[in-house]
C-alpha cells in the first residue's frame, strides 16, 4: 500500500530523513519508534503530502506520488488531481485530535464525507452514526469537542478518518496528549482496528502497545531506519546498540 524509496528530506540544510526506504503491505500494522527529533513525524507527513521530499520516491496504492528523475536528480510530483486521489487513500490521526471546535461531533464526521466524497447528507450521517456506535460515543453526537474528554475527542477523530474509508490509517502519537487512563481506550480502538485487518502505521512511544499490535516495528534514529523487524526482534532482542540505548529508557 505504501512504498517509500530512498527518501531524503532536509530542513534548512539539515537532513531530517536520510535515504529512508519502507514498504507497508495491505493488512499490515507497522509501528515506528524512536527518540524525539528522529524524523518519525516528518516521514508520516511526507507520506500524507503535508511535506514535500527532496529526493527519492513515494507511491501509494500503486500510484506514483513523487519520484526522482535519475538524470537531473530533481523530484517531480504527480499532477494535482492524482495527488488528491492518492491523498484519499490515507487517513491521518494526529496527537492533538485536530477536530473542528465549532462543529458538533456528528458534523465533524459528516463534513468531509459531504465535501470530499460528495456523499449525500443522509448517507454521511448514517456512516457517522455507525462509527460513533463502534467508538461507544452514540450519546455524544450533538456535543461539541470542548465538552468531551481527550480520549473521547481522539475517538471522534479516528471515526472521522475512518468515515473517508482510507486504505491505510496513519497515527502520529495518538495517545501522547492523553492521561494514562485515557490512553488505554485509544489503544483498544487501534487494537480492534488491527483485528479487522486495517492497514496502519502508528508512530508511538507506547512500547508495550507497539509490541502487542505490530506486525513490524521500525526504529528510527537521526533520520535513518536503524533496524526493523518483528516486535520480538526489535523491542525484545534489538541487535543495534542505538536501539538498545533507546529502549533502556522504557524499562
Ligand atoms: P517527536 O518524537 O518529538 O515527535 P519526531 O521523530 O517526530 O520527534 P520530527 O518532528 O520528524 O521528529 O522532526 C525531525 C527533525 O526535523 C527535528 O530536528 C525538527 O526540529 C525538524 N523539523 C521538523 N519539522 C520542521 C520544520 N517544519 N521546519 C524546520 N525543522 C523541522
Ligand atoms: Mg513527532
Amino acid at each position: 500500500v505504501i512504498s517509500v524509496r530512498n527518501v531524503g528530506k532536509s530542513f534548512g540544510g539539515i537532513p531530517v530523513l536520510r535515504d529512508i526506504s519502507l514498504s507497508v503491505s495491505t493488512g499490515e500494522v507497522v509501528s515506528i519508534i524512536g527518540s524525539s527529533g528522529s524524523g518519525k513525524s516528518t516521514l508520516l507527513r511526507c507520506i500524507c503530502q503535508l511535506e514535500t521530499i527532496d529526493s527519492g520516491a513515494i507511491s501509494i496504492c500503486g500510484e506514483d506520488m513523487a519520484s526522482t528523475d535519475s538524470g537531473s536528480g530533481l523530484v517531480s510530483y504527480a499532477d494535482k488531481a492524482t495527488l488528491k486521489h492518492i491523498r484519499s487513500h490515507i487517513g491521518l490521526v494526529f496527537q492533538n485530535f485536530n477536530l473542528f471546535p465549532h462543529f458538533s461531533v456528528l458534523r465533524n464526521i459528516t463534513e468531509a464525507q459531504e465535501v470530499v466524497l460528495k456523499l449525500p447528507h443522509g448517507q454521511a450521517v448514517e456512516t457517522a452514526r455507525t462509527l460513533l456506535a463502534k467508538m461507544g460515543l452514540t450519546e455524544k453526537e450533538n456535543a461539541y469537542p470542548c465538552e468531551l474528554s481527550g480520549g473521547q475527542q481522539q475517538r471522534v477523530s479516528i471515526a472521522r478518518a475512518l468515515a473517508l474509508k482510507p486504505e491505510v490509517l496513519c497515527f502520529d502519537e495518538p495517545t501522547s496528549a492523553l492521561d494514562p487512563e485515557l490512553t488505554g481506550e485509544i489503544l483498544k480502538v487501534i487494537k480492534d482496528l488491527a483485528a479487522e485487518d486495517m492497514t496502519m502505521v502508528v508512530v508511538t512511544h507506547e512500547m508495550a502497545f507497539a509490541k502487542d499490535i505490530s506486525d513490524r516495528v521500525i526504529f528510527m534514529d537521526d533520520g535513518i531506519i536503524v533496524e526493523q523487524g518483528s516486535p520480538d526482534s526489535v523491542i525484545s532482542h534489538p541487535t543495534h546498540e542505538r536501539t538498545r540505548q533507546f529502549l533502556t529508557r522504557f524499562m
